[in-house]
């Protein structure tokens, strides 16, 4: 693996904001996606009092090449989990809040039903605030998909990961013209909820491959794309093929705003819910 450069090294200092949004985690029960990821801005969001909060488990049926969260035979699912989000969210007094989940295949529905349950008991207890799903591909039913865009998040995500000559070694599972496919659907859907997608970067793919990806999710309609380097969580995991430079990042960027996205963000340490609300505000022309 090449040595990570001076521009990925980060320090990160505890701090009273981060003990209190650990405890408010263990006093709900609740899992994030900062921590279960192992993502390297989690001491900036929690310090911020912001988190993604991952439902359904904490375990994934899929075994993606690239991912620290665990995999295996997942826990029955805990009905009185999208109140205890409502309540995370209602004590943090968040303005703007990403839900993602682990991937459900065992389940009929892929979690969608719970997806929308949580958004409802957000909207009850929280009504002025934002919520954006970034969900699983739902093994591509419309009817399942359909589920989540009736309970009318703001924005709808959908990671494509990465290009789709690697899907065979970074995530199995999935398919590439599944998820460009569910994107599209929900514009069909319904056009008013803001699609968003990301890639990581750094995994052996070619320029030319990420910009044919880029022009693959504007044609499905895609408002607002991250971009972030891909970080080896551990030894088992996919190595690290290349350190994408910022000023790569920033071509990335100019190249997606030109194909018409309306909110980008790019450079290593970008996560697809980093300053997501931000993000959603540039969408929206704020
Ligand atoms: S970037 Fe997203 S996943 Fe990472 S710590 Fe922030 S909210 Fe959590």
């Amino acid at each position: 693996m090449p040595t990570p450069p001076e521009w990925l090294r980060k320090r990160i200092h505890i701090t009273e904001q981060i003990e209190a949004m650990q405890q408010l985690l263990t006093d709900l029960g609740l899992h994030t996606v900062c921590e279960s990821a192992r993502c390297p801005n989690i001491a900036e969001c929690f310090g911020q009092g912001i988190a993604t909060f991952m439902i359904l488990g904490d375990v994934c049926t899929r075994d993606c090449r690239f991912c620290a969260v665990n995999s295996g035979t997942p826990l029955p699912m805990d009905s009185n989990e999208p109140h205890r989000v409502a309540q995370a969210v209602q004590r943090l007094n968040l303005s703007y809040v990403v839900i993602t989940s682990v991937t459900r295949d065992d389940l009929p529905d892929g979690g969608a039903k719970h997806f929308a349950e949580t958004i409802h008991q957000i909207r009850t207890v929280m009504p002025q605030t934002a919520i954006e799903v970034l969900i699983p591909d739902f093994q591509g039913s419309r009817g399942v998909l359909q589920t989540v865009v009736e309970a009318q998040p703001e924005v709808l995500g959908h990671n494509v990961e990465t290009v789709p000559s690697l899907y065979r070694t970074v995530r199995l599972q999935a398919k590439y013209a599944r998820s460009l496919k569910l994107l599209e659907l929900v514009k069909k859907l319904d056009p008013r909820i803001y699609t968003k997608s990301g890639l990581m970067l750094g995994l052996g793919e070619s320029k030319e491959e990420i910009i044919s990806v880029l022009e693959d999710l504007r044609e499905t309609g895609c408002d607002i794309l991250t971009l972030g380097q891909y970080l080896q969580p551990s030894k088992t995991h996919l190595e690290v093929k290349r350190f994408v430079p910022p000023e790569e990042f920033q071509e990335y960027e100019t190249a997606a705003v030109q194909l018409g996205f309306l909110a980008v963000a790019a450079g290593p340490f970008v996560r697809s819910s980093y300053r997501a609300g931000e993000l959603w505000e540039k969408a929206r022309g704020g």
